[in-house]
């Protein structure tokens, strides 16, 4: 198998391609949204790939779509080599133990009326575990997210933010996924929380084995935690590649804007760096601009980008990193 940035170099656990969602528009006469345009990746097994863009990018529409929340209107999901695009609900029942997702905010994700017991072992029950074992089960994820498992029988509400994501993390593993797709995990949590809930998600997906798509709009946390990046703007993939390559040496413009934004540890490079504003806000994906949908906003935009939209390819030769520009950064 040839490796570029949008493949693994081993057979991959999760492989998209061409995926594709659009919506109907919200009144009678108002065009289609095409959330998601036609975008390809790989997840190898144990993998993180991080997804970033700004809001209304697309990212959380293709975590529901990986995770058959949503039915694409085109192209293909396939997990563990089965092409489960538009398995019907009945059939994807036994697949929804491999593929799990864990929300943005914990709380409105988990039922206010249900106990703790019964939010993390409702996913076993469906699956056919007994009420008895789901609740043995319950009480040693609890441990295992690290929470006090006496608090088994305790509401949502009696725990904090970060509690309620370990809550909500813990439920993603109850059936033992092998892909757990985490949506803005952290960026409803306090800073303090967040770098406690990123370390419990690593030592998680080290202990288990876990593959990530780790979708955030805050590129330092996804710098921490991801293996390759993918960044996205209305529907497409712009970028994508080994985290490595990307911070370093960003081959679009609009990566190297999002890049230039994100705080850096050392103040005198901080002072010293250039940042680059981006213009405006992002078009809406209902009237796309043409040619390269970022040209309005880009400081490099020529002719050709108001006409021809640029394919995804590798911009330095050997390089496992593919962007989607006329005029990449030079590396
Ligand atoms: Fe900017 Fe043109 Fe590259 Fe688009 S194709 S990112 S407008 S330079």
């Amino acid at each position: 198998m040839t490796t570029t940035a949008t493949t693994t170099a081993t057979e991959p656990l999760l492989s998209i391609r061409d995926l594709t969602m659009t919506f109907p528009g919200r009144r009678a006469r108002s065009a289609p949204v095409r959330a998601v345009d036609g975008i390809s990746f790989d997840v190898a097994a144990g993998e993180t790939l991080g997804l970033v863009g700004e809001s209304g990018c697309g990212k959380s529409t293709t975590g529901r779509l990986i995770v058959r929340l949503l039915e694409p209107t085109a192209g293909s999901i396939t997990y563990a080599g089965r092409d489960i695009s538009h398995l019907p609900q009945r059939t994807l029942k036994p697949l929804r133990k491999d593929l799990q997702m864990v929300f943005q905010d914990p709380h409105s994700s988990l039922n206010p009326r249900q106990t703790v017991a019964r939010i993390i072992s409702d996913p076993l029950v469906v699956q056919g575990s007994s009420a008895a074992q789901a609740r043995k089960r319950a009480v040693e994820l609890m441990e295992l997210v690290g929470l006090i498992p006496e608090h088994v029988d305790r509401y949502p509400h009696e725990f904090s933010g970060g509690q309620a994501q370990r809550i909500g993390i813990a439920r993603s593993l109850a059936t033992g996924p092998r892909l757990v797709v985490a949506d803005e995990p952290v960026s409803a949590l306090d800073v303090s929380v967040q770098a406690q809930i990123v370390n419990l998600m690593e030592r998680l997906q080290q202990d288990l084995g876990l593959a990530y798509l780790f979708i955030a709009h805050d590129l330092s946390v996804v710098k921490r935690v991801c293996d390759r990046v993918a960044v996205m703007y209305l529907g497409r993939i712009v970028e994508i590649g080994d985290k490595e390559r990307v911070y370093a040496a960003p081959a679009h413009p609009y990566t190297r804007a999002l890049l230039s934004a994100v705080p850096l540890p050392d103040p005198a490079a901080e002072r010293a760096r250039e940042r680059i504003t981006l213009l405006g806000d992002p078009p809406s994906p209902a009237t796309p601009p043409p040619g390269c949908a970022f040209h309005p906003r880009c400081h490099k935009a020529q002719d050709i980008c108001r006409s021809e939209a640029p394919l995804l390819r590798i911009t330095t030769p050997g390089e496992a990193r593919e962007a989607a520009c006329h005029f990449p950064e030079e590396a």
